[in-house]
């Protein structure tokens, strides 16, 4: 540990196996997973189908270049684009390089619009990911301070502020694209009203602007649908996705369609490893696992035994103040500020995580059991009952 370099707050355990929605301590001791690594495993861990993929593709070919055609990145496309009201992709390697993508993507938009400066209008509390130009589209000072000069050429409003969309709409020729995280996760599982994203929708239509919605964490089947936005029924015209893409192996898109499609040309973008042959065989076998019975359906059904585990434990309703999100992006805001609560929830053998300093967040595997996602409700209800205030 002491040479790697201190930059996460880790929790004093090691993981050694994983099993759908228990991973295994060391000691093989099993602990419920109801984070799925930050909204990746989405189909829980060792999924036979996504290790059969992974081995048949590391025994025939890991990598080539994007310098050659890869059957692998074009199936996968294929299969998203179906899938999807998308018609083109760009594959990466993590979300923050797929928002990087998006970004470029706006900001040559603007740039064949005869923009010279295009802006691109993000929101408050929204995460983005770590990278510079990610970063300076994030909307969390907390995490931006240390690493002034931002890049410029974003413009901030205030999450579901209309008002501020359509002011803009009227004061600017510069802007080039919205770029929305529909349900905003880092922050504490936050969902934007649908009005406002119909009213973004309806002002970018108006005004000629991008409409793009960053789906790293709320896509992949999380949230009841392949994507968020099918669900919601507002359909982008940038999608970005990763997390839950590769189900553990690194990968990340950038969807398009319309004029936003081919904006993109030889030379103006690439990466070295994005889209090469093991992460999309991965990919593929994830999204055709996610599609072929639409397990995207069990978000609901899963999100609903753990919030019914909740209830089945809480001495007070009245100590919950909200429960937030859609499908399994579940967010519970107690009265009580949840501190160390991942800790406290550890030593019950329950992986979960705190948001946005006040929110408990649960982002479970489509695969967790009845039982076992009753049981993470009900030792959440637990650890809620046992918070103090100070
Ligand atoms: C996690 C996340 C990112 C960043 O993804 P990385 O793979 O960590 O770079 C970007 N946007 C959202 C909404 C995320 O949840």
């Amino acid at each position: 540990m002491s040479s790697i370099m201190p930059t996460y707050g880790r929790l004093p355990v090691t993981f050694t196996r994983g099993d759908g929605a228990v991973l295994f301590d060391h000691q093989d001791i099993p602990y419920l997973d109801a984070l799925s690594g930050i909204a990746v495993t989405n189909l829980g861990h060792s999924h036979p189908e996504v290790t059969k993929a992974i081995l048949e593709q590391t025994q025939t070919l890991v990598h080539t270049s994007n310098l050659y055609r890869i059957a692998q990145q074009e199936r996968l496309a294929a299969e998203l684009t179906a899938l999807t009201s998308m018609t083109n992709v760009f594959f990466c390697n993590s979300g923050a390089e797929a928002n990087e993508t998006a970004i470029k993507l706006a900001r040559r938009y603007g740039h064949n619009n005869g923009i010279q400066t295009p802006q691109i209008v993000v929101l408050e509390g929204a995460f983005h990911g770590r990278t510079m130009g990610a970063l300076s589209a994030t909307g969390n000072k907390a995490v931006q301070t240390a690493f002034a000069p931002l890049l410029p050429g974003f413009i901030r409003i205030d999450r579901d502020d209309t008002e501020a969309l359509e002011s803009l709409a009227h004061q600017r020729d510069d802007i080039a694209a919205v770029h929305i995280e529909p349900i905003q996760g880092e922050s504490g599982i936050r969902p934007l009203s649908l009005d406002f994203l119909k009213s973004a929708r309806r002002i970018c239509d108006e005004q000629g602007w991008l409409l793009s919605f960053d789906e790293v964490q709320s896509g992949n089947g999380r949230c009841g649908a392949l994507y968020a936005f099918q669900r919601l029924g507002v359909t982008p015209d940038v999608v970005v996705t990763a997390k839950g893409l590769g189900n553990g192996l690194p990968i990340g898109a950038c969807m398009a369609r319309g004029d936003a499609a081919k904006l993109l040309v030889a030379g103006d973008h690439g990466t070295t490893y994005g889209g090469n042959p093991l992460c999309c065989a991965a990919a593929s076998a994830v999204i055709n696992t996610l599609s072929r019975d639409q397990l995207w359906d069990r978000a609901d059904i899963v999100r609903n035994y753990i919030l019914e585990g909740v209830h089945s434990t809480l001495a007070d309703p009245a100590s919950i103040r909200e429960v937030r999100g859609l499908g399994l992006m579940i967010g519970i805001e107690p009265v009580i500020r949840p501190d160390n609560l991942m800790v406290k929830a550890l030593e019950e053998r329950l992986l979960i995580n705190v948001a946005g300093g006040d929110t408990i967040r649960l982002l479970p595997p489509l695969v967790m059991r009845g039982e076992e996602a009753h049981e993470v409700g009900a030792i959440v209800g637990q650890l809620i009952n046992s918070l103090e205030s100070n």
